[in-house]
């Protein structure tokens, strides 16, 4: 819980200005369609400093919850907004990401959707002597995409990860190709090769 807080106060302090200019295209988006932003201050400035790294890592503002799938069909219904909000506010009340709700929702139905977010990703990951296996994790029904994906895994792990390496398995190419990205975007070294049916990466953290 520390470690993340500590990510939490760095992306921040990082993502301080960016983050403005998200929050100008949030207001506007919300005020043409009638929703609002979650008004949890901690997961509205999370989200936007999530934004703000997919746009400077990838490029492009993808969903903060999701890392590309390298489709581009569905990678371009991934913009955040993306093009499954009105079907996600019906089934789970917001947003996939807790980001964007009916400007009408109550404190806790935003509280529900926000704890049901948290579980999704709040999952034990599987880590053992320095290898991370990021495969088998559920898919999730509209996109098919891993929750947690690759990265919020790799994340999740490298908040507070003493090793010098990290070993990541990934199933697909595209989650190696986005892992080089990551790694370019952290000043990390990052190199991998296909297995037998797998992939295996490693992250060089420190010189
Ligand atoms: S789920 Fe929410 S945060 Fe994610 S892309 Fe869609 S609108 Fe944006």
């Amino acid at each position: 819980m520390i470690n993340m807080m500590i990510g939490f106060f760095k992306d921040y302090f990082k993502y301080k200005e960016p983050a403005k200019k998200q929050q100008r295209w949030m207001e506007k988006y919300c005020e043409q369609n009638g929703y609002t932003i979650n008004p949890s201050w901690m997961m509205a400035t999370n989200l936007k400093s999530n934004l703000c790294e997919m746009e400077e890592t990838f490029g492009k503002r993808y969903c903060p919850c999701f890392e590309p799938s390298g489709d581009k069909e569905l990678d371009k219904k991934m913009m955040c907004p993306c093009d499954y909000v009105e079907d996600e506010i019906k089934e789970y009340g917001t947003c996939h990401c807790a980001l964007f709700g009916p400007a009408d929702l109550s404190k806790a139905e935003w509280k529900a959707s926000s704890k049901r977010l948290m579980e999704e990703y709040q999952v034990p990951k599987n880590l053992k002597n320095g290898v991370l296996d990021t495969r088998g994790m559920p898919l999730d029904h509209r996109r098919g995409l891993p929750v947690p994906d690759m990265m919020h895994q790799v994340k999740a792990v490298l908040n507070g990860y003493k090793g010098n390496t990290l070993i990541v398995i990934v199933e697909r190419e595209q989650e190696a190709l986005n892992l080089e990205k990551i790694a370019q975007y952290r000043g990390y070294r990052c190199s991998w090769e296909q297995k037998d049916g797998f992939i295996e990466a490693e992250l060089i953290l420190r010189a």
